[in-house]
């Protein structure tokens, strides 16, 4: 035990042990108060690393002399506030990940690697001192609305707009250059200011519209109240208008000066709401995803930190950027899975909104068409308040949904002909269908019709999928690719045929079909090229007769005005799918991909192709909807004691080979026994061990994987076991030989 006068700096490292680390002050003394939230340099082993102080203290562990100095403060104001550091420390308490890892991974890349804060250079852009009128009048006949725009922009800032803040209302430094060069603004650099933005002209650039009654009382729950925290599920089936809500809501909360966090499932694959929030707001949107390069994660992140973003959007991650006046956060599409992160820290940035709504005292709206059963539950238990919008908005009314009966019948590109009559009455009255099929490429995989083989991928428990353009066989989950072969390597037979459909296949047929109109395919592999996506997107919205084929891209989100059919093909195979989620997740894709249709004024109607018709999951689905298909089920699992009525963790091994990744789990599940034996943690509020079991695709990407599953009906001693258990793995010499991870909450079983 040591003390020290001048105080002993705790701190958090991104290294893999679930322990903080003590050094003392830098030997220079720092020029900067010591806070929390500070980032420092240092030593570490052999080498320097960037930790950040969590806090100062008297006494340490450590002996004296053992004790070394950290080599540098890198900050001069903390990079998290108090509430992210909470927040942060929540995470790694509540997903068990060592807190130094969860820390920094709250930090964009280029802060985690150390880059120096006090050289950035804050440009901003001000009118020109000696600016002469006969500028603006060049401008003004020089018909160039964007520059016009941004002039008008930078003219009402006459302290100087920052690069940053005219970047997010899409005027880009080139942009910039030009007006310059024409003597109306001049740049200058200044230090960062924190204040909120748009104080100084109107918030909207456009006007909002009229709410209808649901809508309006919506709202009215969400602003009403003094704007501490409160959960909030807002549940509207698709094309409700809960856009709308989040727009109206969203200007209620900058009009208060404050700001707005949207976090969204992907960007990428919704540009217009976007462009749908940039068309309303005279505010910075900041955006953070995973396609923007570190220096402008940066940007953003520092533009939200400062005040200059009004309201940012972003994925997953975005959970943890730092605002200056937090207001309110949204989350769109609650009950989509790409919230919950699949390595590291495992946690799920839905539920961590509902954290840090209570850490900033802010409104947290959770939306969804299809909710999941965790949130319907919460909110009938009244944990969430539960808000409904039951129609359409404006006066597009909801789809017809509809089931066709595949068997017996002769399929064309895996569509029955009823389905193929309907798309033909479509595109003559002008209209758009939509395919949708949940498989990209050509076929799922190829066999030969003399022996039966089927092509595997050598390092999963997988068939390759086949591909034609360009041809060859593909592995989704490993990324194994190999080229087509003429003959069966098991018989010699020639006779190698596709089985099964896939995006490709469909598109093809369709477009034999159909020679006269455009087939436009959406999936991965056809939006591969940068603009791709944006220019199909484009091509949609012209609106001209066309089929669409596509896989999930297309289910989320769009507003496709003149799509009037969409036929589902084969999507209820999920309701026999292993996973319990299944079932719920079946009933969501299916709703989600029939909200495409008949969005606007003309009537939607939905095929939904199935080969087992009498599933009674589909037939509460179509015949009374998602509200009684959730209720059901989650009937179902209240019955059998699963999520959400009983928690559970995963945990899993993989290795190349079993012996040791399995050898590893039996050795957990008998500690867990132990553990809960000693401790006094099971009975039939305690804690179940389930397992070892091989995962679902036991082989993957070379390596088998085994999984074991601890549950109980309460989270308290389920994480106490936990707590006891993770460090004793740590010291299973096995720990070293394998990969194994922890997963609470776990979304894919
Ligand atoms: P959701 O987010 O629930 O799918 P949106 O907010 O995108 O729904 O609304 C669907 C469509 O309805 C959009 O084109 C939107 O402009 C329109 N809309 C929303 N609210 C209204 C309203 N109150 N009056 C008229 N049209 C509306
Ligand atoms: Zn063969
Ligand atoms: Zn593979």
């Amino acid at each position: 035990m040591s003390e020290h006068s001048a105080g002993i700096l705790r701190i958090a490292l991104p290294v893999s042990l679930r322990r903080l680390f003590d050094y003392l002050p830098p030997k220079s003394i720092p020029a900067v108060k010591l806070t929390p939230g500070l980032r420092v340099r240092v030593p570490f082993r052999n080498r320097e690393i960037v930790g950040v102080l969590i806090s100062l203290e008297i006494e340490s562990e450590v002996p004296a002399d053992k004790l070394r100095p950290a080599s540098e403060i890198l900050d001069s104001t903390p990079v998290l506030s108090e509430q992210l550091m909470k927040l942060a420390l929540w995470t790694a308490d509540y997903y068990h990940h060592p807190a130094g890892d969860t820390l920094i991974q709250a930090l964009p890349a280029l802060l985690r690697q150390g880059y120096d804060l006090g050289k950035e250079v804050h440009n901003f852009w001000q009118p020109a001192s000696n600016l002469d009128n006969q500028a603006e009048i060049a401008l003004a006949k020089a018909r160039a609305p964007k520059q016009q725009e941004a002039w008008e922009l930078i003219r009402q800032h006459p302290d100087g707009i920052s690069t940053e803040a005219l970047r997010s209302f899409g005027f880009e430094k080139p942009l910039l250059r030009n007006l310059e060069k024409r003597g109306l603004v001049e740049s200058l650099t200044k230090a960062p200011q924190y204040q909120m933005f748009y104080d100084h002209h109107p918030l909207l650039k456009s006007s909002p519209l009229v709410l209808n009654s649901e809508q309006e009382r919506a709202l009215e729950a969400v602003i009403c109240e003094d704007q501490s925290f409160s959960a909030t599920l807002l549940h509207g089936v698709t094309g409700s208008g809960k856009t709308e809500v989040y727009l109206q809501a969203i200007a209620h909360v900058l009009s208060q000066q404050k700001q707005a966090l949207l976090l969204v499932p992907e960007i990428g694959l919704t540009p217009q709401t976007l462009a749908r929030f940039r068309e309303r707001f005279n505010v910075p949107v900041c955006v953070l995803h995973s396609g923007l390069t570190d220096r402008e994660r940066l940007n953003g992140w520092l533009a939200a930190q400062r005040g200059e973003a009004g309201i940012v959007i972003s994925t997953r991650s975005g959970i943890f950027t730092p605002l200056y006046s937090p207001g309110i956060i949204i989350v769109d599409e609650e009950h989509d899975l790409s919230y919950k992160q699949q390595d590291s820290v495992r946690y799920s940035s839905r539920d961590l909104a509902l954290y840090r709504g209570r850490l900033e005292n802010i409104p947290v709206i959770l939306g969804s068409a299809t909710p999941s059963l965790e949130t319907l539950n919460n909110s009938i238990s009244h944990r969430f308040r539960y808000l409904k919008l039951s129609q359409r908005a404006g006066v597009a009314t909801p789809p017809q949904l509809e089931l066709i009966d595949t068997r017996g019948q002769e399929l064309q590109g895996g569509i029955a002909p009823e389905s193929l009559h309907a798309i033909k009455d479509t595109l003559q009255q002008g209209h758009q269908a939509l395919v949708f099929l949940n498989r990209r490429g050509y076929a799922p995989t190829l066999t030969c019709d003399h022996c039966g083989w089927l092509v595997d991928c050598p390092n999963c428990d997988a068939h390759l999928t086949l591909h034609r353009s360009p041809p060859h066989l593909h592995c989704h989950h490993c990324d194994y690719r190999q080229g087509i072969p003429n003959c069966c390597p098991n018989c010699s037979s020639i006779e190698l045929s596709p089985v099964g459909q896939g995006t490709e296949r469909t598109e093809e047929i369709l477009a034999q079909l159909f020679p006269k109109t455009q087939v436009l395919r959406i999936d991965r592999d056809s939006m591969r090229k940068k603009h791709a996506f944006q220019e199909t997107i484009d091509k949609i919205h012209k609106g001209d007769p066309a089929i669409l084929v596509g896989t999930q891209m297309l289910a989320k989100g769009h507003h496709f005005p003149a799509v009037t059919l969409v036929v589902i093909v084969n999507a209820d195979a999920g309701f026999f799918s292993a996973d319990f989620r299944g079932s719920e997740k079946t009933g969501q894709l299916i709703l989600q991909v029939a909200g495409r249709a008949g969005r606007a004024d003309r009537p939607g109607r939905v095929f939904i192709q199935t080969g087992t018709p009498d599933n009674e999951q589909l037939q509460t689905l179509i015949h009374k909807g998602y509200d009684d298909l959730s209720k059901e089920l989650l009937d179902q699992r209240r019955s059998v004691g699963l999520p959400p009525f009983s928690y559970m963790a995963l945990i899993s091994a993989e290795a190349t080979f079993s012996q040791p990744a399995e050898e590893f789990l039996v050795n957990t599940a008998n500690l867990a026994k132990q553990i809960i034996e000693v401790d006094n943690l099971g009975g039939p509020e305690g804690v179940l061990v389930l397992g070892p079991m091989p995962a679902p695709m036991e082989k993957r990407q070379g390596r088998m994987r085994y999984h074991l599953h601890l549950q109980a009906k309460t989270r308290k001693p389920l994480h106490n076991m936990l707590y006891r258990l993770l460090p004793l793995l740590e010291q299973d010499p096995l720990a070293r030989k394998i990969r194994w991870s922890v997963d609470i909450d776990p979304q894919d079983m």
